[in-house]
């Protein structure tokens, strides 16, 4: 633990950097003391990502900007922490760029030194001892660059996934000596959500959620497959210790639903006017997570 410790202070010493994007910790740390979570949005392209400027602006909020491997093969690494830097300097509160489900510590690596200030190493499907030792040479070469990490314990399936998902929840005990050992800012844990679109009724262990959340100190507990969850179910959640959720299926869906229907209604071929109600509507789906992590009911200005 003290090593651990000790890493967080080096860690600490560079905030403030160059970039304008912060690391994902600074903001984990303002919205857990708050009682609050940030709604961390994977974008995929120009229009994603103006959606999410938008909705942040909207409602003054904070929020973490994510790609996965196969967007970051997409758009190119540099085009992708080009428009979240852009986009940071766009949005007045602090914003992150992390790396969502980073597969392997080369592409942890080469995110860290081409300036993403988060990123996850998903060594969940590992056994214990060999996702705690991956995560902790991740966190090794993270933490003097100033860029915070996200680790996974337990497995958060896929809704594919046949079978119980329960065998692959998170242990709070483990859960312990994981964050001990290896130091991460945030973990991911598998409490009863799923990646994908929901097909039966979503259950999350919030008993389990809350013994997490008293076994690993400071560190900030992240909820994926946010998709789909009702805002009650997820309001629950950040009550019990969640603070960070992550929203991906929704924001496409919204996403391929308004281009389709723009593309079905007309023949135009300007797609700055086919995109814009696509914007729109990520836009809204944008929004409405905030304001559940912000905990704040009522309605704010739409998003433009
Ligand atoms: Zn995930």
């Amino acid at each position: 633990m003290r090593k651990a410790i000790e890493m967080h202070e080096s860690f600490d010493a560079r905030q403030g950097s160059d970039s304008e994007l912060v690391p994902s910790r600074n903001i984990l740390d303002a919205v857990r003391l708050e009682g609050r979570a940030v709604a961390a949005l994977n974008f995929y392209n120009a229009e994603t990502l103006r959606a999410h400027i938008n909705a942040a602006n909207s409602l003054h909020a904070s929020i973490i900007l994510q790609t996965t491997e196969a967007t970051i093969r997409y758009l190119g690494m540099r085009m992708a922490i080009g428009m979240a830097r852009a986009a940071s300097e766009e949005i007045e509160q602090p914003v992150a760029l992390h790396l969502d489900h980073g597969g392997h510590y080369e592409l942890a690596a080469r995110c860290i030194e081409a300036g993403y200030t988060s990123v996850m190493i998903d060594g969940s499907k590992l056994s214990f001892a060999e996702n705690c030792s991956l995560t902790r040479r991740v966190v090794e070469l993270a933490h003097p660059a100033g860029v915070s990490v996200e680790g996974e314990l337990g497995h958060v399936a896929h809704n594919d996934q046949a079978g119980d998902i329960a065998r692959f929840y998170t242990d709070p005990k483990t859960a312990h000596q994981f964050v001990s050992e290896t130091g991460v800012d945030a973990l991911a844990v598998a409490v009863g959500t799923a990646h994908g679109f929901y097909k039966g009724e979503v259950r999350i262990d919030f008993e389990r959620l809350s013994e997490i959340r008293d076994s690993v100190g400071t560190t900030a507990l992240v909820l994926h497959g946010g998709s789909g969850i009702s805002d009650e179910l997820l309001a629950r959640a950040i009550e019990c210790g969640i603070s960070k959720i992550n929203f991906g299926t929704e924001l496409k869906n919204a996403f391929t639903r308004a281009v389709k229907t723009s593309l079905m209604a007309s023949d135009e071929i300007d797609l700055r006017k086919t995109f814009l109600p696509a914007i729109e509507a990520v836009s809204e789906v944008s929004a409405s997570k905030i304001r559940i992590c912000q905990r704040e009911t009522g309605t704010a200005s739409a998003p433009r």
